[in-house]
Parts: structure tokens; sequence; C-alpha cells
């Protein structure tokens, strides 16, 4: 996978990709990373790279000409690969956006900054537009590292254990499990008993069952969505349903008139 940046800040990518997973996939050759400044593409003894907008108003706007002839330049060296505009007015970026990424050759990413860019790039020279949230960044670059982040983990061989992005939050349409490490015990609290069983079929029902608990917990919605539940899940689900419905019966049994008012 070939990612390039198009940005008037190259600089800020230095450090991105020095550290960590992104780092490690670089020297591995599973991806190629590189930061280009819009501002050698611009003409002129100062490299002018923005304009005041047509029409009036505040702030500046990315000029068309050097952010096209950077685009053909890297479209030169990577013929396949899909340029996308970051904009908070683009597609909103998840997991599933992740995947469908990651199956690409190559990446070319154009950073806007002040107002945004010319509309012409938009329109003639980009294949997709992404957003990473409904807020307002002051640019591309720190979204661009998002996606780069989240893509490079889901390039195959590019993370240690084979199926850990297999795992995650959302790839199976769950939030992932709990997990603990050493001491045992902090601070009084204890490690679940059946992690340190050993026993593989009961630690996987507890980590699915715990799976479900957060996602229904904490996102709902994504529960609603996802397409049929395992048998499995189903069953564990069941399981609350009767455990809920026999406490709300005890109280019912046991003259509590809580569940007869409003309050
Ligand atoms: N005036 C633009 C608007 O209201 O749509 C916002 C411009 S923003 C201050 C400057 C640049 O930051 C954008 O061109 C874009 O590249 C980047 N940016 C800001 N928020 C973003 C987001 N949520 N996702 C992706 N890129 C974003």
């Amino acid at each position: 996978m070939d990612f390039a940046v198009l940005t008037i800040f190259p600089e800020m990518f230095i450090p991105f990709w020095e550290h960590g997973i992104i780092r490690r996939a670089v020297e591995q050759d599973k991806i190629s990373a590189s930061a280009i400044n819009i501002r050698d593409f611009a003409e002129g003894r100062h490299h002018v790279t923005d304009d005041r907008p047509y029409g009036g108003g505040c702030g500046m706007v990315l000029k068309p000409e050097p952010l096209a002839r950077a685009i053909r330049d890297v479209k030169k060296r990577q013929p396949s690969s899909k340029t996308i505009l970051m904009t908070p007015q683009g597609r909103v970026f998840n997991q599933n956006v992740a995947c469908e990424l990651a199956s690409e050759d190559g990446l070319i990413f154009v950073c806007g900054r002040y107002e945004g860019v010319d509309e012409r790039i938009c329109q003639d020279f980009t294949d997709d537009e992404i957003s990473i949230g409904d807020y307002v960044l002051t640019g591309g670059e720190l979204a661009v590292m998002v996606i780069i982040d989240a893509v490079t983990r889901l390039i195959p061989g590019v993370l240690g254990g084979a199926d850990s992005a297999e795992k995650d939050s959302f790839s199976e349409g769950l939030l992932e499990h709990a997990h603990y490490t050493r001491p045992q015990t902090f601070e009084g609290m204890a490690v679940p008993d059946v992690l340190l069983s050993g026993h593989h079929k009961e630690i996987e029902r507890w980590r699915l069952e715990t799976s479900l608990i957060r996602t229904f917990l904490k996102r709902p919605d994504l529960l609603k969505d996802r397409s049929p539940l395992s048998k499995q899940e189903l069953k564990i689900l069941e399981k609350w349903y009767f455990d809920i419905g026999k406490i709300i019966q005890a109280q019912s049994s046991s003259g509590t008139d809580a569940l007869s008012g409003d309050e």
C-alpha cells in the first residue's frame, strides 16, 4: 500500500512515520509513506498556496494550480492510487471504510487548511471525500493520520498476532471483550476466575458474553444493526432476558409496587 499525503505542513508527519506500527510497516515494506509539500508545486518567488475567496468573506482558500500539479505528479508514480480529499463534508470514516481503503493499491490524501480547497479540485481531481467526524479541525493532517493508522493495521502481516485486527471492536459488528493482564489482583480487584482456568471454550464463551454486554450497554445501535446474530449470541441474550424476567417477577411477587407506578 502506498500512502502519499499532500499538505502544506509535511513536517507534521515526520514523527508519525517514525513510531510504532507505522514505522514497522514501512521497515517491512508493507507500506510506503510520504508527505509532499504542496508549496513545492506553487509558482513564483514566494510559492504561494492560498488566496482570498471570490465573493468576499473571511479566510483563505488553497489555490487549485499547486494542488493539481501535486496530484498529477504523485499519480505518475502511483497511477492506480485513489485520491481522497479530507473534508468535514465527506462521508464519515469508520471501520468499514477502513477495510474498504485497505484493499486499495495506494491512497493519495489531500489536506485542506483555512476555509478548505478550491472547489474545482474537489470536482475533477479527487475520487472520494472523507470526514473523520462531525466537527471541524484546522487542517486535514490529523484526520489523515487517523485514517492511515486505522488502515495500516488492517493490511495483512502488519500486526504481530495473525488475527489481532479481526477481533478488534467493530470488525465483527461488536465491541471487543474486556482484557486483563498481570497482576492477578490489583487494588483489591481480581481477574475473573474463568480467565485463569485454562479452559479455552469457557474463556471464548466469557469473551463473547462480555463483548455482547459491552455492546448492549455502550453501543446498542451496533446490536440493532447487526446482521443475523449467531446462535450462540442469541442464546446468551435469551439467558439474560430470562434472568432479568426472573428478577422482575420476584419483585412483583414480593409485593413491591415499584412496577405499577411511574416512579
Ligand atoms: N470551511 C470548511 C467547512 O466548513 O466545511 C472547513 C475547513 S477546515 C477549517 C480546514 C480543513 O481541515 C478542511 O479543508 C479539511 O481538509 C480539514 N478538516 C477539518 N475538519 C475535518 C474533518 N472532520 N474530517 C476531515 N478533515 C477535516
